[in-house]
């Protein structure tokens, strides 16, 4: 499992040497336009045919099979870090797209114009992730004392922010007054708001937005609300993901286990992409999503029914009290 910044001469030099027949190359949604011509160099470079799966990427974790990239032996992931605890279908390249320094000037005024806590957890998206040195040092000329947390096994850098884990910062939270997350767009911050009780602001270092703090109490008493409204169901269907970085088989029969314990029945069922419109007529009142937890904290509107985390789950079912409120950490 190899790591680059970018698709450049370093990378395809080891994919010439490495000798691949065929390479899928995995695209984010943001460099979708270039794919085509990303490809073209590829294939230029090394002699291999390049393929280019059309299904949406979210992260690391959901790497195309052999059979989706027509006998691939080998990926080469855009805009992502390795999920280190994950096994993989074939030899990756991951390319981390990592962002140049911008001018930190005008970044640090906003923070200092914004009033947020000395003591400052930094977390970034993989992109920005070599920024939290400069920031650390910029800031702590400014009377800040930051701090970057290590976190769990799924995560393979310092500091790192993913939608489903945010142990780099829980892993600091008692040490510090709030968090700034680095990186464009309200997905990682709105998760990161969701997983510590401290506030959380977000920095673009592109656009130069800082945004925050996030209203955590208003995503809690939704989520709540949604827990309350499950409390009832009889029937739950346990959703467990195909794809190899988002399966949880052995949490899913554990949350099987404890649905029979609360009188509750429950059934596993198997996905890759989830369609609202699959779980119509099955004859179920609520399901806990195993797979991604943003599949239920940002798309539950898309579901006639409750779309739990297991967390919520236990919750609902009478197994563990609804607060604090804990966010679905995929470890
Ligand atoms: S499980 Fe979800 S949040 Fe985690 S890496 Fe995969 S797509 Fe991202």
């Amino acid at each position: 499992m190899e790591t680059y910044s970018a698709v450049d001469d370093i990378l395809l030099g080891d994919l010439r040497k490495a000798g691949h027949r065929r390479i899928a190359l995995q695209v984010p949604a943001g460099l979708l336009p270039s794919a085509s011509a990303l490809a073209r160099r590829i294939e230029e470079a090394t002699g291999a045919t390049v393929v280019i799966p059309t299904r949406a990427c979210f992260g690391a974790c959901d790497p195309p099979g052999p059979e989706e990239s027509l006998g691939s032996d080998a990926i080469v992931t855009l805009g992502h870090a390795p999920i280190l605890n994950m096994r993989r279908p074939m030899k990756e390249y991951f390319v981390e797209m990592r962002s140049p320094e911008p001018d930190l000037e005008p970044l640090i005024e906003r923070v200092l114009k914004a009033d947020l806590p000395h003591r400052l957890g930094l977390v970034a998206s993989v992109q920005h992730l070599s920024l939290l040195g400069p920031f650390s040092r910029e800031l702590a000329r400014h009377g800040f004392t930051t701090e970057v947390g290590t976190g769990g096994r799924r995560l393979a850098y310092p500091g790192q922010a993913l939608g489903c884990n945010y142990t780099s910062a829980t892993s600091i939270e008692k040490e510090v007054g709030g968090f700034l997350f680095i990186g464009s767009g309200r997905f990682h911050p709105l998760g990161l708001a969701l997983s510590v009780e401290k506030p959380v602001w977000s920095l673009d270092p592109l656009g130069g937005a800082l945004e925050g703090p996030y209203h955590r109490e208003k995503m809690l008493s939704r989520r709540l609300l949604l827990i309350e409204s499950a409390m009832d169901a009889k029937k739950w269907g346990v959703l467990v993901s195909a794809f190899p970085g988002q399966s949880r088989v052995p949490l899913a029969q554990r949350l099987v286990a404890k649905a029979l314990k609360h009188g509750k029945d429950a059934v596993v069922l198997t996905f890759d992409r989830l369609d609202a419109r699959d779980l119509l007529g099955r004859g179920l009142e609520a399901y806990v999503m195993t797979a991604c937890p943003r599949i239920a904290l940002d798309d539950a509107s898309q579901y006639d029914r409750p779309m739990l985390t297991p967390p919520e789950f236990l919750s609902a079912i009478g197994d563990r009290p609804l607060l604090p409120y804990r966010f679905d950490t995929f470890v």
